[in-house]
């Protein structure tokens, strides 16, 4: 008999993290590159538009594929080789990021780049080009990728790296999907000599200083990032609480090699003395703009309050600190959140930042949480990341906000594009065609769109962020 077609496969509602995009697909479970490759063959065939999904841990609509077919690429998550001694692992592209770490932390190695969150895939991981806090150090993940193999939709099974194809390997990282599917990823981990990390906060009362203290500690740290009052105004506008970490010598944390079995990295159960299980429906009786101006104060005070010394914490505990609230989401019920995440130039920041604050602020359509990075430039063909920073703000979506916050939104992509900047498709819900023309520029999208014509001659790939934003085409 002949297989069912795949528009006929089981169907059911995929949403992005923040749920207030959401949309009904068809989907099918690849388990080996002999199911890819069958998968993309007949999608091509039968006229099918497919769209892969690694954990769906983005946030808008850039693992969505509405009306069409999701790959769901979460069974092929087995790790191929592991090469203890020098710290490189071969993996499909389903395995998590908790799962590589959990894999390789007790032999001493920890991935060089890691999101806020330990559930991505390492598939979402590089069609995304994932930065952590390190990125001004480090890079994205694209700088730790040695090799990985594609299956493009046009037939091709290749095997990529920064000198086979380079065009296209620089394409496929942060290509978000439109190239093929990745089904192997073969990642330099980063060497470490203990399970936790040397970490110490301080505040900055102005959006000035704590440019100027991330500027002055790049050269001294390993990791920055800071959390950004965005609701307060005045003199206080912009006010942050900074955390800075740095990884430890050998023998440096005399409990440092039995911090790194993975059973050491359980992350806390409370968060500023209360229960995790209770966060969310805490943070949700706040869940307006005088309350979440309550918690932004409480916490700004407590970084003001709170001592300087450095302190140990464990990798995981450091880094994956919305996971210690599985459910934070929920606070956002029942319209969902939107993170947007502008990338601007050093030089343009401060007005650039101050302007963006401001004008939400003037809007009333005020961030419930901002977070500041540092980045450097980066090689793929269309990063994210430039010499500069990135201030991700998650915005409530109501009803009765939405029109509004979309045009804000809008507003405010025309500041940052005229000021040279970026943005980043795994956090985006609001951008409009103009907005990554203009950021990427035309030479950029041209060769986009001739190897997108290269690898997906019929066009068989999309998700709804790259039709909404113009990308799923070819003629550039
Ligand atoms: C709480 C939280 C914190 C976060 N913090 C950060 C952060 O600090 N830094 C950061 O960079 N990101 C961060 N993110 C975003 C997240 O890292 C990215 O969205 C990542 O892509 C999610 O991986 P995923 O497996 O869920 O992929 P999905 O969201 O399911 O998919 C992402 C993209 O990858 C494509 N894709 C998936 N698998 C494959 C494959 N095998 N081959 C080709 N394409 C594929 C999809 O088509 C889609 O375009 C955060 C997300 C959350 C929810």
């Amino acid at each position: 008999m002949p297989p069912r077609p795949l528009a006929q496969s089981p169907r059911k509602v995929f949403d992005g993290f923040g749920f207030c995009q959401r949309s009904v697909s068809a989907f099918v479970q690849p388990r080996s590159v002999e199911d890819v490759a069958a998968v993309l063959s007949r999608a091509s065939e039968e006229g099918v538009r497919l769209g892969m999904r690694g954990s769906g841990r983005s946030y808008g609509d850039a693992a969505l594929n509405g009306g069409g077919l999701i790959l769901d690429m979460r069974h092929m998550g087995r790790v191929l080789s592991w090469d203890a001694e020098r710290g490189v692992i071969e993996a499909e592209p389903g395995l998590t990021i908790r799962e590589l770490w959990t894999r390789t932390l007790a032999d001493g190695w920890w991935p060089p780049v890691v999101s806020g969150t330990a559930w991505p895939t390492l598939g979402g991981c590089v069609a995304m080009n994932i930065h952590g806090k390190n990125h001004f150090r480090m890079g994205g993940i694209s700088d730790h990728v040695l090799e990985l193999d594609l299956i493009t939709p046009g037939g091709e099974h290749v095997t990529l790296s920064p000198t086979r194809d380079p065009e296209l390997f620089f394409a496929v990282l942060g290509g978000f999907g439109m190239l093929g599917v990745v089904t192997r990823i073969k990642l330099q981990l980063k060497r470490v000599y203990s399970g936790r990390l040397k970490v110490q906060q301080f505040h900055t009362p102005t959006l000035q200083s704590q440019l100027e203290r991330f500027e002055q500690h790049t050269q001294d740290s390993d990791y920055l990032v800071s959390w950004v009052d965005c609701i307060t105004s005045g003199a206080g506008l912009g006010r942050a609480q900074i955390h800075r970490a740095t990884y430890l010598h050998e023998g440096e944390d005399p409990d440092g090699v039995a911090m790194l079995s993975p059973a050491k990295q359980d992350l806390p159960g409370h968060i500023m003395g209360v229960p995790k299980s209770i966060v969310p429906k805490l943070l949700k009786l706040f869940s307006f703009n005088l309350g979440m101006q309550a918690v932004n104060l409480v916490k700004y005070a407590a970084s003001v309050v709170g001592s300087t010394k450095p302190y140990l914490q464990g990798h995981a505990a450091f880094h994956f600190l919305l996971d210690y609230v599985p459910e934070f989401r929920q606070s956002y019920a029942p319209g969902g959140f939107i993170q947007y995440q502008p990338f601007v130039p050093k030089e343009a920041a401060l007005p650039v930042l101050t302007e963006i604050l401001r004008r939400s602020q003037r809007a009333g359509i005020v961030s419930y949480l901002g977070v500041l990075k540092r980045y450097r430039p980066d090689r793929v063909l269309l990063p994210h990341a430039l010499d500069g920073y990135s201030l991700a703000m998650d915005f409530p979506v109501t009803a009765a906000n939405k029109a509004d916050l979309w045009r804000l939104c809008g507003e405010l992509s025309d500041v940052v594009t005229e000021a040279g900047g970026r943005f980043y498709p795994a956090k985006d819900s609001v951008l409009r065609p103009q907005d990554v023309q203009r950021a990427w520029g035309q030479d950029r999208l041209s060769r986009f769109a001739a190897l997108r014509r290269r690898a997906d001659p019929r066009g068989v790939l999309r998700t709804e962020w790259a039709e909404r934003v113009g990308l799923d085409v070819f003629d550039r």
